[in-house]
């Protein structure tokens, strides 16, 4: 890949913000950083009229369920009242034509790496390579209750990662469903298969009451005291919202270096249950942001961002609990150390994959503005103007470069006109 030089009025920096600042890119890399005036030749220059800032990392998503999007009003737990009854009658096709319009809106709204778990993840994984976004990606481990659950699942898993590891763009785990839905016994054997395969383990952690009845049934303990007793959190975990957790739970979760908390702020608010996130961090805790999936939200992680910062205040009565720029800091750096892509992305650093966004400050909503990063931390799909993945465009405009957005949202509501036909809604 030839270089390119991109000019902005200000770059975001792992080590501050620079005014009039330059990235050179080589090969997909960040290879140099500073001021323009001091920048490199390169064989091609863009300029950006307003920040380029590092791509937001979504440390939880489920692409596939963009068929629930705008539903209406829904009734009872939109987990096992809903997604289930209609996943069974998902197809790898189906999921591939949701997983793009998901991957096409994270695109569109600064977001340039997804860590996503679902059914037919390698349908997911031809969505998102098609529109360009990064993923860390595993096939969702099911053994009882759940739709395409069985015995089979785990070691369709582990071949699905196994075919997956190399692909460009693409960060295979393994990613078991729940402790309640998969078991002691598959939870070791993929313990040992996230070892040998050196890959995290990507799972729902107290996610639910009905989660800690279970456990309490057939432990005695919930389920973040037993992940731990299994020897899981020696591997890297990527635990999906944790809110139900117990005080033991929590204390393990704040003293394990290798587990990072998920905390989806809207998600969380709608199902009445919120993870103490400020609290959990202040403990030592590693607390990552995803935007997770429920019918009333967007794939925007900059919206959580900022829902996280209100939402903590608020739980917390204290104003300054989870400011705005530590938000970022999740959205970014923190998720991707989570993901254990720390050496790849989430920074604008030398030696980091091309991972870059440029927010447009001509528009009302960015006007009149002082603080660069203030300002990238207020933006959304109406200011990001350009995305880079590795160091290739992916938005161009506001536009998607790679696919053509309007045959997107026409292939995803064909796929869910035949997915409520399959399941006889
Ligand atoms: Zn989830």
């Amino acid at each position: 890949m030839t270089d390119f030089r991109v000019d902005a009025d200000w770059v975001l920096a792992a080590d501050g913000p620079i005014a009039d600042g330059s990235v050179v890119v080589t090969n997909g890399a960040i290879s140099w950083v500073g001021l323009t005036e001091c920048a490199p030749l390169a064989e091609r220059t863009e300029t950006v009229h307003g920040v380029l800032a590092p791509g937001l990392i979504d440390a939880h998503t489920h692409l596939g369920l963009s068929w629930a999007r705008a539903l209406g009003p829904i009734e009872g737990h939109p987990v096992y009242d809903l997604f289930w009854p209609l996943e069974q009658s998902l197809t790898p096709d189906l999921v591939d034509a949701f997983a793009a319009a998901s991957a096409a809106e994270a695109l569109l709204s600064g977001t340039t790496c997804v860590a996503d778990h679902y059914f037919f993840a390698e349908a997911s994984v031809a969505a998102t390579t098609r529109v360009g976004i990064r993923s860390v990606v595993g096939e969702t481990i099911v053994v009882t209750e759940a739709p395409h659950s069985g015995p089979d699942s785990m070691p369709n898993a582990v071949a699905v990662a196994e075919r997956l590891g190399g692909l460009d763009l693409v960060h295979p785990v393994l990613a078991p469903h729940a402790l309640d839905t998969v078991g002691d016994e598959v939870m070791r054997e993929i313990i040992a298969e996230a070892e040998r395969l050196d890959v995290p383990v990507h799972l729902h952690v107290a996610q639910s009451e009905r989660e800690i009845a279970t456990l309490m049934e057939r432990s005695g303990v919930g389920p973040v005291e037993r992940l731990h007793d299994l020897g899981l959190f020696e591997r890297r975990v990527v635990a999906a919202h944790c809110m139900y957790a117990s005080a033991e739970g929590l204390a393990l979760l704040a003293a394990a270096d290798t587990v990072a908390a998920i905390y989806c702020p809207t998600v969380h608010a709608h199902l009445g249950r919120t993870l103490r996130a400020a609290e959990l961090r202040a403990a030592g805790g590693n607390v990552g942001l995803g935007t997770d999936a429920v019918p009333m939200q967007r794939r925007d992680l900059g919206a959580e961002v900022r829902a996280a910062s209100a939402l903590q205040a608020v739980l917390t009565e204290d104003a300054d609990a989870l400011p705005i720029a530590v938000a970022m800091e999740m959205a970014t750096v923190v998720n991707a150390e989570a993901l254990g892509l720390g050496g790849v992305t989430g920074a604008i650093e030398v030696g980091l994959r091309a991972d870059l966004v440029a927010h447009r400050t001509d528009r009302a909503v960015a006007a009149p503005f002082a603080d660069p990063a203030a300002l990238v931390a207020m933006s959304g799909p109406d200011l990001v103007d350009r995305v880079w993945v590795d160091g290739r465009l992916v938005v161009a405009d506001g536009e998607l470069v790679r696919a053509d957005q309007r045959a997107v949202v026409a292939a995803a509501n064909t796929a869910r006109a035949e997915l409520f036909e399959r399941a006889g809604r």
